[in-house]
């Protein structure tokens, strides 16, 4: 796989998958901009470790949520580097409630930062991408978005709307030769899942047939196939990354 020449954007990669993909896209070639809503020191990091792998890099400070700090932020990649080539929107989070408890602000907050984001650096995104006759768009979604879960309405809402988006995107944008797809992780060892108890975790484990929690790094790989030239015939389709798990 070779990622050489194209520039990159990561929504959320300061820390976790996001963090992965940027030093697995690097690895490969990548010019790689992140952005990270409070984790400076984090991503300044990343930036180093990505420059040492001998590309251009960046980090910047911008809430996915806010839609005109997208455009601000893909305007910068593009001045940077003149050209923007791929997004990876990653930036997510959980507030996980039953339904009987959830309140307004857990609902919103999920469905704004995982789900709006993404239609926030897909549009952005899409002017620069025309203008270099294609580009490609990877959302970063949820086997909880596929099978649903108990606790988890609103972020298995955005999860799914992830998925609806993005192939309503891949049909607008297919004669443009702009691609869009999702990759949809299982249970993988993050700060997001670090947080959840050992009983749920064993029980996860048991629900899936390759007995085990996936590593960040096996997203990566995926992402960086649907990135890469070598997928230029898949578009509107989601991966499944969860060792079996939602099949
Ligand atoms: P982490 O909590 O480890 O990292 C989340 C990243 O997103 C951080 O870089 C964080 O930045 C960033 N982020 C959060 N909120 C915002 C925001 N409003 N604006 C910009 N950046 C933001 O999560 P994971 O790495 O585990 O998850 C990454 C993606 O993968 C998410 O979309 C998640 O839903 C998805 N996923 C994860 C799974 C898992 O098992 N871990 C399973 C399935 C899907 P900062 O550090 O600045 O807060």
């Amino acid at each position: 796989m070779d990622l050489k020449g194209k520039n990159c954007l990561i929504t959320g990669g300061s820390r976790g998958i996001g963090r992965s993909i940027a030093e697995y896209f690097s690895t490969l070639g990548a010019n790689v901009a992140i952005t990270y809503a409070r984790s400076k020191d984090a991503a300044d990091e990343v930036v180093e470790v990505l420059k040492k792998n001998g590309v251009e890099a960046m980090s910047l400070q911008a809430d996915a949520v806010d839609f005109q700090k997208a455009e601000e932020v893909i305007n910068t990649v593009v001045s940077e580097w003149g050209s923007l080539d791929v997004v990876v929107n990653n930036a997510g989070i959980t507030k996980d409630n039953l339904i009987l408890r959830m309140n307004e602000e857990q609902w919103d907050a999920v469905i704004n930062t995982n789900l709006k984001s993404v239609f926030n650096y897909s549009k952005a995104a899409t002017k620069p991408m025309m203008r270099a006759r294609g580009g490609s768009i990877i959302n970063i979604g949820s086997v909880v978005g596929i099978s649903g879960n108990a606790g988890q309405s609103n972020y298995a809402a955005s999860k799914a709307g992830i998925i609806g988006f993005t192939k309503s995107f891949a049909k607008e944008l297919a004669s443009r030769n702009i691609r869009a797809n999702v990759v949809a992780p299982g249970y993988i060892m993050t700060e997001m899942t670090g947080t959840l108890d050992e009983k749920v975790l064993e029980s996860i484990k048991e629900e899936t047939p390759l007995g085990r929690a996936g590593n960040p790094e096996e997203v990566a790989s995926s992402v960086a196939f649907l990135a890469s030239d070598l997928s230029s015939y898949i578009t509107g389709e989601t991966i499944r990354v969860d060792g079996g798990m939602a099949m």
